[in-house]
């Protein structure tokens, strides 16, 4: 589980990062990260422990990992519509007129980088995370973008992806269902996002038709006291995010990419600072385990071949997904 509506600018994370702040703090990807942290982890026990089964995995008989329960399925649950093309009519819904202007004047060419809610009367485009119109731009991608990616390339990360066994293993590590609270769903905005944007031109990428498993998008009319959508516009989104897992008994609070009261200003961020979810601190739990034969983080993904040229070919798919930050470090 993990909140969070906050994102780093790309100047920040190519100065100071090195692998130690957390680009993207929006809760969908967080909660992707703890995920994975989860699977490092439990493979890291495994090890130590010198077992066969963990918690949620199993080793398989090429001393990769698989699902221990083979009739699991990963779903997701956002207490609102995901950040771009999913909620951009309810952006264009919500958003005073003053402020719809200022988005119109103030944003660069259409095709080019389309930043958070510039140009919210184009749809079916990819966007970069929303923020205030004068904040330092972030290059990362809307969560609603993310998550289309997710349903080419599964939720594994490239420090996950090679433990996991090619095949059904990897196939069960896709989400198979988005759950959404009912009285916020656009239909043609989800279905537009997810699917329409990019099914007429799926016939032109065979390599990765095969690989979609397309979201199924579920309502909810529950809701939380405790946890509810505050629409209230007078109050300040909460800079902090945590990161919750349930199962390890984990916690952890995020504060500007780095763990809460450290601090943000150090160049380069010490890595006291980082937290378990940060590029570094996964490629060092992954590393525990197994021997990894590059010697940059940027190396390394490179050579994870088959989720990068999927990754190429959805970026061409979804169109106009622009360069993110850079934040390479050695390992
Ligand atoms: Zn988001």
């Amino acid at each position: 589980m993990a909140t969070g509506v906050k994102a780093i600018s790309s100047r920040k994370i190519e100065q100071t990062s090195h692998g130690r702040i957390v680009h993207d703090m929006h809760a969908e990807v967080l909660s992707l990260r703890i995920f994975n942290f989860f699977l490092l982890k439990d493979v890291e026990e495994m090890t130590r422990m010198n077992e066969r089964q963990g918690r949620l995995l199993e080793m398989t008989d090429n001393d990769r990992y698989k699902l221990k329960d083979k009739t699991m399925e990963l779903a997701m649950y956002v207490t609102d519509i995901p950040c771009g093309d999913a909620s951009i009519d309810n952006v264009r819904e919500e958003m005073d007129d003053d402020k719809k202007e200022n988005w119109k004047e103030s944003s660069s060419e259409i095709e080019d980088n389309l930043r958070g809610r510039a140009f919210f009367g184009a749809v079916g485009k990819v966007r970069t995370k929303p923020g205030r119109i004068d904040s330092p731009i972030s290059y990362s991608k809307s969560c609603s973008d993310k998550l289309c990616m997710k349903q080419f390339t599964g939720i594994l990360n490239s420090t996950t992806y090679d433990l996991i066994e090619e095949g059904e293993a990897r196939r069960q590590m896709y989400l198979k269902y988005l759950v959404l609270p009912e009285k916020r769903i656009r239909v043609k905005g989800i279905e537009r996002c997810f699917y329409n944007r990019f099914q007429r031109k799926l016939g032109e990428f065979q390599e990765i038709r095969d690989c979609l498993q397309p979201l199924k998008v579920i309502t909810t009319n529950l809701s939380s006291q405790k946890f509810h959508l505050c629409l209230d516009k007078e109050k300040k989104s909460c800079d902090q995010s945590i990161l919750y897992c349930p199962p390890l008994k984990y916690v952890q609070v995020l504060n500007k990419g780095i763990r809460n009261g450290c601090s943000a200003k150090k160049k380069p961020i010490d890595k006291q600072s980082r937290t378990d979810v940060s590029r570094e601190a996964l490629m060092d739990r992954l590393k525990s385990t197994k021997e990894v034969n590059s010697s940059t983080y940027l190396q390394f993904k490179m050579n994870i071949r088959n989720l990068r040229a999927i990754r190429i070919k959805v970026k061409q798919l979804l169109g106009n997904w622009t360069k993110s930050s850079t934040d390479n470090f050695p390992i």
